[in-house]
């Protein structure tokens, strides 16, 4: 766990500031751009040491109490499974905490993004994968949930 996570509040204005910085550039801000390499390599620098983060390109990490769902070894999208231990860990890893444990109770310290953990997230587009989380979130929004899913 990075410092930082340890007050996802700080963390999820951090995200909001920069989501109303770059909105309005989102014309500028185009999928396969020398701003989407220069966002991709920024996305690795900053959210690989701070949440672990593997670049899966639809980055839900204001959903899930700042937590990034990919560091769960079953790399669950919605969670827990019922594999968590009676202390909390996991079953695939017992050494670890139960990520969706984490993330349940980060989220409480969260109160502009907090509830939006009770949304069911859609399933991961691969296809996606090492692309900009941020560029994908302005352009992408019809790759990264599957047709049907929210009619
Ligand atoms: S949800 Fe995806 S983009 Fe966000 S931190 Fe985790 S691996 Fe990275």
């Amino acid at each position: 766990m990075s410092y930082l996570q340890r007050y996802p509040h700080l963390l999820e204005i951090a995200y909001r500031t920069v989501h109303r910085l770059i909105y309005p550039w989102r014309q500028q801000l185009r999928p396969g751009s020398a701003a989407e390499r220069a966002f991709i390599f920024l996305e690795k620098m900053s959210k690989g040491p701070l949440f672990a983060c593997t670049m899966c390109g639809q980055c839900i990490l204001h959903s899930t109490g700042m937590t990034c769902p990919m560091t769960c070894p079953k790399n669950l999208r919605n969670g827990p499974c019922g594999g968590v231990m009676a202390n909390g860990h996991c079953e695939v890893r017992p050494e670890m905490m139960c990520v969706w444990l984490q993330a349940w109770e980060r989220s409480k310290s969260m109160p502009i993004f907090g509830q939006d953990i009770l949304h069911i997230q859609a399933p991961l587009n691969n296809q996606l994968r090492g692309t900009s989380a941020w560029i994908n979130d302005l352009h992408r929004k019809e790759e990264m949930v599957p047709r049907g899913w929210l009619g």
